[in-house]
């Protein structure tokens, strides 16, 4: 009998075993991918997501291959925003949700799946937990109404039951946890975007960059291997045009929103593997726990890539989903309680705005005229910048930078600095050329 079985071995699974096994719980962590592999992913990690691997004491095995930078670029429309998130917000999201801020660091990185993945199972079964892998849950156990364990199969084709104190459904988007338990889906958002991305060699260009222009984005980021990760999304509208022809529309999709970064790909990149992508990114949420189950990381809420959170949430998860069983399970309070007190900041009034912000994002609709004469007056204004790019990553709250007493003001330095840039020159004829599919 386990305290903890985890069903799902990946940046929600794995870090909530480890975190569990550090404090002496019998946990079992069972996958049915084995490791090191990729899974449908880009890999980009916030200043928050990369403070909770140094607050476990993975970090330094994630830097010692993977590139790390301290700022990001953000480009609207050829206005480039260049920042961090500043380490007061970041020290304070930490004492907000988790009630210490040790370990807080402000670097990004884009660390491939199957370097991260890889080293928090290793992490989770040198902390004891008991790793399964090559291991498909079939089915779970019930009794009483209550999940009391799994059954699954093994690579040779054994069918093998564990019992535990609780499950906990780490598997992702399309969980067989919560398919199995007939739970619903809800707050769904079907308007979301496509995404094609593959690895390039032959250029550095420093810290991460994203770009926007009209219904369409990139980002290049520096990754493992010497490697870049070159991704291009956009409205899931226009996905089936898209893929009649990935390699040319995503050279087409990169000269367009950034002619220089479409430049450097072509000319100096040389692709690495095949381009991967998907076509529904649709976000919901999900009931968090019930009768001898809890949710983490995809499982629980999905959402669309096109703020790159979803491995931050997921770590997020694991921290306060084991702090919540940890006093359940050392007899500190009940699992109501428990449960009840991990919702609470799951389901805070922050977190349904920022799923809002990115759901809403993630339609992809070209910004206005005042939004884009935001971003050129955030231009002189460093402090604002960095505090757009930390509620951007979820570390401040959406609320408090886009209250309408920032935005006058912001807005009004904006109408004195917007003349100079060639976005607003004819800004009615460029709306229009937006609505219009690239690619059909
Ligand atoms: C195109 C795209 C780009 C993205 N880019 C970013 C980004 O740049 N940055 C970012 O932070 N996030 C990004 N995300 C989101 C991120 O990938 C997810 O939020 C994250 O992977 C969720 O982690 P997880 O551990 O909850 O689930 P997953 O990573 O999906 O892992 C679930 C695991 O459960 C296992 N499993 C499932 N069913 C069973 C079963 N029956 N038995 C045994 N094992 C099972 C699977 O094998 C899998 O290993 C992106 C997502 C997509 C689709």
């Amino acid at each position: 009998m386990y305290d903890a079985i985890v069903v799902g071995a990946r940046c929600a699974g794995a870090s909530t075993a480890l975190l569990l096994a550090r404090r002496g719980h019998r946990v079992l962590l069972v996958d049915r991918s084995s490791f090191p592999s990729d899974v449908i992913s880009t890999h980009f990690i916030w200043p928050h997501g990369m403070s909770y691997l140094n607050r476990w004491g993975v970090l330094d095995q994630v830097t010692a291959v993977t590139p790390t930078h301290t700022t990001v670029d953000v480009v609207n429309d050829g206005i480039r925003l260049t920042g961090s998130v500043p380490v007061d917000l970041l020290r304070e999201y930490f004492r907000d949700l988790h009630g210490d801020d040790s370990g807080v660091v402000q670097q990004y990185a884009s660390v491939r799946r199957r370097v991260l993945d890889q080293i928090l199972v290793e992490a989770a079964a040198k902390a004891g937990a008991e790793v399964r892998t090559n291991f498909n849950v079939r089915e779970l156990v019930t009794e009483d109404g209550r999940v009391v364990g799994i059954r699954g199969r093994t690579a040779d084709g054994q069918t093998v039951e564990d019992r535990a104190r609780i499950v906990v459904g780490a598997d992702g988007r399309n969980s067989f946890v919560a398919r199995t338990l007939n739970l619903p889906k809800f707050d769904e958002r079907p308007r979301c975007t496509f995404a094609y991305w593959s690895y390039w060699s032959g250029f550095d260009l420093g810290p991460g960059q994203i770009h926007r222009r009209g219904r369409l984005a990139c980002a290049v980021v520096p990754t493992n291997f010497e490697q870049n990760m070159v991704l291009v999304w956009g409205p899931s509208e226009w996905s089936r045009e898209f893929r009649a022809d990935v390699p040319g529309n995503f050279q087409k999709a990169l000269d367009f929103v950034s002619p220089e970064l479409g430049a450097v790909v072509r000319d100096r990149g040389t692709r690495e593997e095949r381009i991967y992508g998907t076509l529904d990114q649709s976000g919901f949420l999900r009931p968090l726990y019930g009768p001898g189950w809890v949710l983490v990381g995809d499982a629980e809420s999905a959402k669309d890539q096109c703020t790159a959170i979803g491995i931050t949430h997921a770590f997020r998860d694991a921290e306060l989903v084991t702090a919540a069983l940890d006093r359940w399970l050392t007899g500190d309070t009940t699992v109501e309680e428990a449960m009840t007190g991990y919702e609470a900041r799951r389901r805070s009034q922050n977190a349904a705005a920022y799923h809002d912000y990115v759901c809403t994002l993630a339609e992809m609709r070209p910004y206005r005229h005042d939004e884009l004469q935001l971003f050129v007056a955030l231009r002189g204004n460093q402090q604002e910048t960095d505090r757009f790019i930390a509620t951007h990553a979820d570390v401040a709250p959406v609320s408090e930078f886009f209250q309408a007493s920032n935005l006058f003001l912001l807005n009004d330095a904006a109408k004195e600095t917007s003349a100079d840039h060639a976005v607003f020159d004819d800004f009615a004829a460029t709306s229009r050329t937006y609505q219009q599919n690239l690619f059909a």
